[in-house]
């Protein structure tokens, strides 16, 4: 019957739009488009096993936007919600290749992953991207730099078969904390 057809053709429309959405949600941030974090943890160790399977080196890749919490104090928490996208659409637009993967992983925080590279050609090209960032001139308070900033540290690896990801995530980490240290508005590349 032509009326039973269509009224069940319209439902299968309406569920598959509404599953559509209910994924879309589920991977992607809403406020930046980039994938969320759920997404990078299934990313992360699908890639971890890639690269161990290929024995291709694999790069992680953190970034911290700096001094966020006076930007936040000083121009406003919507302010700095617009400072998030902007940035996560510049490191999105620097990781365009099918095996470069970026995330928001919480926060004003990002992670980046990149297999097939070797380490000094990823380092290179973040160092790139750092400058792109502060090219974008946002004004940050001057009390503390002149523009938006982010510092990174990252690692590349060959993972070892029985080697765990989040040891090298922690070895990221640690190199972050170093660009930091060190003054901030600076890639920091494990040896
Ligand atoms: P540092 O240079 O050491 O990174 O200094 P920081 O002030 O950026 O320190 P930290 O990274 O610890 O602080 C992160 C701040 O980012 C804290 C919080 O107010 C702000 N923040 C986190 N998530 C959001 C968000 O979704 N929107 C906005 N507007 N701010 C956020
Ligand atoms: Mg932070
Ligand atoms: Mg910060």
């Amino acid at each position: 019957h032509p009326a039973i057809v269509r009224a069940r053709v319209h439902t299968h429309i309406n569920l598959f739009q509404y599953r559509t959405q209910i994924e879309r949600e589920a991977t992607v941030d809403q406020l930046t488009g980039v994938p969320n974090r759920r997404r990078y943890d299934a990313v992360s160790s699908k890639r971890w096993q890639d690269a161990i399977r290929l024995g291709a080196p694999i790069s992680i890749c953190m970034f911290d936007i700096d001094k966020f919490k006076v930007y936040n104090d000083t121009f406003g928490h919507p302010a700095g919600d617009k400072v998030i996208s902007a940035v996560a659409k510049t490191l999105a637009s620097y990781m365009k290749r099918s095996t470069d993967f970026v995330a928001r992983y919480g926060g004003e925080e990002f992670v980046a992953l990149m297999v097939g590279e070797p380490s000094e050609k990823v380092f290179e090209h973040l160092k790139t991207v750092r400058q792109a960032i502060e090219d974008l001139r946002i004004p940050h308070d001057p009390k503390t730099s002149e523009w938006v900033t982010v510092s990174a540290g990252g690692v590349t690896i060959v993972p070892p078969p029985d080697g765990s990801y989040a040891s090298y995530l922690k070895v990221a980490d640690t190199m972050l904390y170093d660009a930091k240290r060190a003054g901030r508005n600076r890639v920091v590349w494990a040896n």
